[in-house]
């Protein structure tokens, strides 16, 4: 079977359906996504935590967050869904002094940008947030327009409309090759034998970036880590409303979800791997953690968990492009953990490169070029 499409993009999860969704908005007819899965966002889509947060290392990060957050608040109206956006902030709490200082220093960039974000001295701490326990805690920040919002509303939002504007969602499709002609991008092989023509192929494929980017004999530096989450059967020893609270030195976080507390961990001694089974020992590790800075946990029982893939790229910060060696092959990926917030911001830049327009965004720190040179490390990242 051939078939020819003005463009094809490799996964439906959050960020191939919001570059879908945005592309069709501009007025492209021929648009295929390719779901090697029987349901569209299953992939790291589906175990997202929902967190949506405006600190960010880089001012790029920063602009891409807050149209995002825009989004999910107005979802509703755009998309006759509700993104089920609760504004409840974040608070970053750190033990380490030097990065207390990087913190502070990147909280008057993230101020200069319009986020409110707020320094927080230990008493500052204790008097708002008494259930903490952390006696070496050195400063924490906290930003009141941050939230939670619900990854799968997001998700059915975008592919109804994509489909409303013509867009065709295949699902059970592996890609397995992407061929090219005189050094451009012609098209892709799936695994049930379609050869699908498109002289632009995008490059959304999550955890599987490095994979599908070898098809075409692009590096992208991408890999999988596991990343589990546990939730609580629901615990009134917490106040009802909470921040999405992260510490960063043992890369631990809790949040409310419902009447139930959620907590989550990124384990740094996780290998690369495609495991996304929970067990026991993650479990362990998670619970110890937490009940280090919220005893008040000790009573609460852990009802259900999960573990997904965290998509790292080396510097912890999305690759967005086009392949400067193949022309017409474009990627969004790599987004370290923070690609549901991230989603809504590359669907649009994405969108804007393929019709050759300027990005609303300055997009060179996501550069898959930025990795030939030393590259700061994203900072608010756990
Ligand atoms: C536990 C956990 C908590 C998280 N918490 C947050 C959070 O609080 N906030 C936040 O912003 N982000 C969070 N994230 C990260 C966020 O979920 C991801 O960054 C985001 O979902 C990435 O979306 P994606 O579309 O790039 O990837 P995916 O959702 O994985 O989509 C990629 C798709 O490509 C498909 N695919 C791969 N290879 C092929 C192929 N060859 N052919 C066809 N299809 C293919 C896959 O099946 C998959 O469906 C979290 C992630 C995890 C695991």
């Amino acid at each position: 079977m051939t078939d020819t499409q003005d463009v094809v993009i490799i996964g439906g999860g959050l960020v191939g359906l919001s570059i879908a969704c945005h592309l069709a908005e501009k007025g492209v007819t021929r648009i295929v996504v390719l779901e090697r899965e029987a349901m569209w966002g299953r992939g790291s889509s589906a175990r997202s935590a929902g967190g949506v947060r405006l600190e960010f290392s880089h001012p790029s990060s920063v602009q891409f967050s807050q149209y995002g957050l825009e989004m999910f608040r107005r979802f509703e109206d755009l998309f006759g869904i509700s993104a089920s956006f609760n504004p409840c902030g974040y608070l970053f709490l750190t033990r380490d002094p030097q990065r207390w200082d990087r913190m502070q220093q990147l909280a008057a960039m993230q101020q200069m940008l319009g986020v409110p974000v707020e320094l927080l001295s230990p008493a500052d701490l204790a008097r708002r947030y008494a259930y903490i326990e952390m006696p070496d805690l050195v400063g924490a920040t906290f930003c009141a327009q941050d939230g939670i919002a619900d990854p799968a509303s997001v998700a059915y939002g975008w592919a109804r409309r994509a489909r409303e504007l013509g867009v065709k969602i295949r699902l059970s499709e592996l890609v397995t090759d992407i061929t090219q002609t005189r050094g451009h991008v012609s098209g892709v092989v799936t695994a049930s034998g379609s050869v699908i023509q498109a002289a632009v192929v995008v490059n959304a494929a999550g955890p599987q970036a490095r994979a599908v980017g070898a098809l075409a004999g692009i590096d992208l530096p991408v890999d999988p880590y596991r990343r589990s989450v546990y939730v609580t059967t629901a615990f009134d020893g917490l106040p009802p409303q909470i921040p999405m609270t992260l510490e960063f030195e043992n890369t631990s976080y809790i949040r409310r979800e419902g009447s139930a507390i959620l907590m989550g961990m990124s384990d740094r001694l996780e290998p690369i791997s495609e495991n996304t089974d929970t067990d026991q020992e993650s479990l362990e590790k998670l619970v110890d953690t937490v009940l280090r800075w919220v005893p008040r946990l000790e009573t609460a029982s852990i009802m259900r968990g999960w573990a997904g893939l965290y998509e790292v790229s080396p510097d912890d910060t999305a690759i967005i492009g086009e392949a400067q060696a193949l022309p017409g092959f474009f990627y969004a990926v790599g987004f370290s953990g923070h690609g549901f917030m991230h989603s809504p911001a590359a669907g649009r830049v994405v969108a804007e490169l393929i019709a050759g327009e300027a990005p609303f965004v300055d997009i060179s720190p996501f550069a898959l070029e930025r990795f030939r040179y030393q590259t700061t490390g994203e900072a608010f990242v756990i």
